[in-house]
């Protein structure tokens, strides 16, 4: 795990990049020295790396309280609670959405960890811990200096949340934004992932910090929503001169398709090929379909 040199963002944030790349992940998380609290937005994958941050931050621990919050429950997020939890090496209170404590505690997460354990011993050690002060609203967090807003951004996943510091404009987006854009799960979240990118672009953020894409600009936003437009714009165009196949939910080419390429993506998100993870391209295709399903949904609608 690296500990990232400041590159302008505020002096009381540290950004922990946690780079597995046999795994292909990389995922950061962050902690903020405030007057009352050390508080870690985001645990990581595993206890280990969980601990590794709690490591770096000892010597602020000395005289305030820990902090976390989650921003969603999942597992490069979350998987770290443990040495939170209430016999875990750093007691602390946990924040997190309410259904995230729900997905905590879920027979299908339990199972996912199971399978998860016996692939890959690094998550051995993992225990599945809830947020313990959920919310299901925007809520703040009195630092002293600083003051905290969790707000409620699903899409990504339903229960995820964002935070956003404003006396220092600094906006932590989780995965609703990332870099070069977010995953869409199918088109029943799609409105929700638009909706909180516009809120969430709204504020007007000086610095934003995306757990993934190593960006801290908040252009960032805008990227996100004008690319989500511009898959928007191609499917129409697809739909309305015919040219999408009956099965085109089973195209293998679908950006081919409707004419908006993979390297086309990258560029209007401003993304470099040549730094972005290949996972992006699946990212790709699965947008536009979930676009298709939200456009013909629409329009048959009566
Ligand atoms: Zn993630």
């Amino acid at each position: 795990m690296q500990q990232i040199t400041n590159g302008g963002w505020d002096q009381r944030i540290t950004i922990f990049r946690a780079d597995e790349a046999e795994a292909g992940e990389q995922v950061d998380a962050f902690a903020i020295v405030t007057h009352k609290y050390v508080v870690f937005v985001d645990t990581l994958a595993t206890p280990a790396l969980a601990r590794q941050m709690v490591e770096a931050m000892r010597p602020y621990l000395a005289d305030r309280q820990p902090l976390v919050i989650n921003t969603h429950a999942d597992y490069d997020h979350c998987w770290g609670n443990a040495v939170f939890a209430t016999d875990g090496e750093l007691p602390a209170p946990i924040y997190g959405h309410a259904y995230a404590a729900k997905r905590l505690t879920s027979d299908e997460d339990k199972h996912y960890l199971s399978d998860q354990q016996q692939k890959d011993p690094r998550f051995a050690e993992v225990r599945l811990v809830p947020p313990t002060n959920t919310i299901d609203k925007q809520t703040a967090i009195d630092c002293g200096d600083l003051q905290l807003a969790l707000i409620p951004t699903p899409g990504h996943c339903p229960d995820h949340i964002a935070i956003w510091i404003p006396n220092i404009r600094h906006l932590f987006t989780g995965d609703a934004a990332e870099s070069p854009f977010p995953y869409v799960a199918n088109a029943a979240t799609l409105p929700s992932l638009i909706h909180s990118l516009e809120v969430l672009a709204g504020l007007n953020a000086a610095i934003a910090l995306p757990c993934h894409g190593e960006t801290t600009d908040p252009q960032l936003l805008t990227c996100n929503l004008n690319y989500f437009e511009a898959v928007k714009t191609s499917c129409l165009q697809s739909i309305e001169n015919g040219s999408l196949p009956d099965d085109w939910i089973n195209a293998k080419n679908i950006a081919d398709i409707v004419g908006m390429s993979y390297e086309e993506a990258l560029a209007i998100s401003q993304a470099d090929p040549e730094q972005t993870p290949s996972m992006y391209r699946d990212f790709h295709e699965t947008a536009i379909k979930a676009t298709i399903t939200l456009l013909l949904r629409s329009q048959n609608a009566p």
